[in-house]
């Protein structure tokens, strides 16, 4: 890199962005944000690795630095609360060019658009080794909305957004160096935080419990499942699937552990009485999302997978697990 360190910081603070409860942002040794009265503030940190998260050989920096983004955003949908601002700790590699580190900005700060939210800090150092993202979300939420992982109860319906399995199933073809359908690409490169969605549910208090996939839906589910103490019940003919997903499950049925195990669909799994059935599916039609019911809450502790015909499943492939070494995207 050619430009120093305040130069860069320089640039970033120029394209931080504005937002009402922002008191002091980029240029001080803290921000300073006004929380509103009756909200709380929600923070929540997320790290991306070269290497473990990220192949830069794979992903081109625009939609790097879109990513960084939505990844964070989604943890604040995942509450129901609305997305306020980030923060941003960049490890940059020696090797790094001006070039590359304007391409990974622009993508952030097109995001950091798109979500309607401003950078309030960070801190920006060399890196001996591979690049390193670790960016901080913070999000508001009106006293009484916030949806937690621990809210849903026996008889409560299961419902997931979007489709299943399309982020796994693309990086499953970058590993194989198998043709990527573009569709597949954007929902590994590109996804998107489900934050209008999320926001809904929890104002019109639909969601008994909450959160976005990012492990893969059986792992994820069951954080859920402890945190309520319930079990649930899944059925696979049930689980949203995209054109592309279906097609590629013709040729190998195995691939279903995809939808269930996968990670990375960044789509909201929450649950609901059954009683909000009609209006979940009026706000989806609003939205317009695709909305899926795929089971139901009981007791016990079990989550118990169902295939068509009736019979317990048992998926061959776990939930992503940062520190199972069988499974990184380190060649
Ligand atoms: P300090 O030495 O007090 O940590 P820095 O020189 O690291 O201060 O940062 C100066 C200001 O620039 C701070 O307000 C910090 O939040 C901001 N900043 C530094 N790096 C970044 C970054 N990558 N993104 C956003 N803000 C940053
Ligand atoms: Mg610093």
């Amino acid at each position: 890199m050619e430009a120093g360190e305040f130069e860069l910081i320089d640039k970033i603070r120029r394209q931080a962005g504005q937002g009402a409860e922002l008191q002091l942002g980029i240029g001080d040794d803290c921000s300073a944000i006004n929380v509103p009265p009756g909200h709380s503030l929600l923070t929540s940190t997320d790290l991306l690795l070269e290497g473990v998260h990220f192949r830069l050989d794979w992903t081109d920096l625009v939609s790097l630095g879109n990513k960084t983004v939505a990844v964070n955003v989604s943890d604040i949908a995942a509450m129901g609360a609305r997305p306020l601002c980030l923060y941003l700790g960049l490890g940059l590699p020696l090797s790094f060019s001006d070039r590359q580190v304007e391409q990974f900005l622009a993508g952030f700060f097109a995001s950091l658009e798109d979500y309607d939210i401003f950078l309030a800090g960070g801190d920006t150092c060399r890196s001996n080794g591979p690049l390193m993202l670790a960016v901080t979300v913070q999000g508001l939420c009106p006293e009484g909305q916030l949806v937690t992982r621990a809210g849903a109860v026996v008889g409560d319906d299961l419902w997931v957004s979007g489709t299943l399995g399309d982020s796994a199933l693309a990086l499953g073809c970058l590993l194989e160096g198998s043709p990527l359908p573009a569709p597949l690409a954007d929902r590994h490169f590109r996804p998107i935080a489900r934050v209008k969605l999320g926001q809904r549910l929890a104002a019109e208090h639909l969601a008994t419990a909450m959160l976005d996939l990012s492990d893969g839906l059986s792992g994820d589910l069951r954080h859920l499942l402890l945190s309520s103490g319930v079990g649930a019940r899944v059925v696979l003919s049930q689980l949203p699937l995209s054109e592309e997903f279906r097609q590629a499950l013709s040729g190998d049925r195995t691939l279903i552990d995809l939808a269930l195990s996968g990670g990375e669909d960044y789509e909201l799994l929450f649950t609901a009485r059954t009683g909000s059935r009609a209006r979940i599916e009026a706000l989806a039609t609003e939205l317009p999302i695709s909305l899926q019911r795929i089971g139901e809450i009981t007791s016990g502790s079990e989550l118990c997978l169902l295939d068509a015909a009736g019979q317990s499943y048992q998926p061959r492939r776990q939930a992503f697990d940062h520190f199972d070494r069988s499974r990184s995207h380190q060649p």
